[in-house]
């Protein structure tokens, strides 16, 4: 007899939300912890869509929601595709979940079989591989480093392509490591991609209005050759601070959408009435809020590689996009504490920075990339100026 599924048995639990549960446990004691841990924006969610949320509930939006989302907001989502990435999409093609974690899991139940292939470039967000084993299908990681500014290259991708090849998934701009793919770069992947028209690509593009590239952002989806196989995976959550709202989609091929509507209808339903009108007020309504939240993380990324910059033996890329810093710290491992605890590996190494520092970080093996540590500075400058002194003293206190 068993009690617990292997499905779920085998399953990881997500590090980013064990690491901010830690260092809340530590808060409501009473210790005065930084947490820079979970990945989101610390600004209130704008005021209008708060109004837009106060008016649905006034206006009676209390009854289930169509399975795939209110049409009003898959219409606005279809404009705001085309308005913004070029992109043209059906609002028949657009289903809304619970978050874009939600519509990600459900595109990747819909599509891959027992055993199918999945492509993830590495590092990556610690519920791609999880998403995919849900499946039963096989990561297959493709690992970049700092020297390569965390990009695959079209030789990497062609050479991980295989006969069971089912789907890569890319994420630009990159959760944990803020890099984000040019025009250039991506046409490199997509002419690889043309050659191997089976393969369906998954664009995770939720951070795309937090970009510091000083350019336009480039959807993966708006290149002809390969537009009819691409899913986009977004949401509201990043671009207008609305993470507890639990508002995302993916817009997919017509087969894709179905499928994925058929499974949401058994599994969840359709998203909250309520959240569902706010998200519609998010993309039809000013975007001015957009554009302050994005220069506020920008203004932080310039403080946070100045100051990591700073630290002995972290090294650090630039990072064009979203709020992470991914710092290499492996000349760490094998130091000791003063009490004689050794720091193995980057676990230990964000154990000891929470118990000393008080900073809360995450472990880069939780990526797919031991070495490194992922920090969130979607917190006030003040907070990043003390987190990162009490990181580089509590590192100077270390015996190597
Ligand atoms: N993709 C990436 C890369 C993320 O960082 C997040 C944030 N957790 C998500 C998807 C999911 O976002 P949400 O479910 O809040 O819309
Ligand atoms: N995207 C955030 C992060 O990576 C939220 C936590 C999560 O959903 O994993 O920290």
């Amino acid at each position: 007899m068993h009690i617990i599924s292997n499905r779920v048995e085998s399953l990881a639990s997500s590090q980013t939300l064990a690491m901010s549960q830690k260092s809340a446990e530590l808060k409501a004691q009473g210790i005065d912890v930084i947490n820079l841990s979970v990945g989101e924006p610390d600004f209130p969610t704008p005021r209008h869509i708060k109004d837009a949320a106060i008016r649905a509930i006034e206006d009676n939006f209390s009854f289930y929601s169509p399975v795939p989302g209110y049409m009003s907001l898959r219409k606005a989502i279809a404009d705001k595709l085309s308005r913004e990435n070029g992109v043209t999409f059906d609002p028949a093609q657009i289903v809304v979940g619970n978050g874009a974690k939600h519509a990600l899991c459900n595109v990747i139940m819909a599509t891959v079989n027992p055993g199918d292939e999945v492509i993830i470039p590495t590092p990556a967000w610690v519920s791609y591989v999880e998403m995919v084993k849900l499946a039963e299908g096989t990561p297959v990681l493709v690992p970049t480093g700092l020297v390569d500014d965390f990009k695959i290259t079209p030789a990497q991708l062609e050479a991980a392509i295989t006969a069971n090849t089912r789907a890569i998934i890319l994420c630009s701009p990159s959760n944990p490591t803020g890099s984000v793919y040019s025009r250039d770069e991506l046409a490199g992947l997509v002419d690889v991609l043309a050659r191997h028209p089976e393969v369906l690509i998954i664009a995770d593009e939720i951070y795309e209005h937090i970009l510091y590239t000083g350019g336009e952002f480039v959807s993966i989806a708006s290149f002809e050759a390969i537009a009819a196989r691409t899913v986009i995976i977004n949401g509201v959550s990043k671009a207008y601070a609305m993470t507890g709202w639990r508002i995302g989609y993916c817009a997919a091929p017509t087969a894709i959408a179905k499928a994925v509507t058929k499974l949401q209808g058994q599994y969840t339903s359709g998203a909250s009435s309520i959240a569902q009108k706010a998200a519609e007020a998010a993309y039809t309504g000013s975007q001015d809020c957009v554009e302050e939240m994005r220069q506020a993380f920008e203004r932080r990324r310039d403080l946070v590689v100045r100051l990591a910059r700073e630290i002995p033996g972290f090294e650090v890329n630039e990072p064009q996009g979203a709020f992470y810093l991914f710092p290499k710290v492996d000349s760490y491992f094998g130091a000791t504490t003063d009490d004689g605890r050794a720091i193995a590996d980057g676990n230990d190494l964000a154990l000891y920075l929470l118990d000393v520092a008080h900073v809360a970080t995450v472990d880069g093996a939780a990526f797919c990339a031991p070495g490194y540590l992922r920090l969130s500075y979607a917190t006030s400058d003040e907070n990043l100026v003390e987190a990162f002194a009490r990181i580089k003293a509590a590192l100077a206190a270390l015996h190597k």
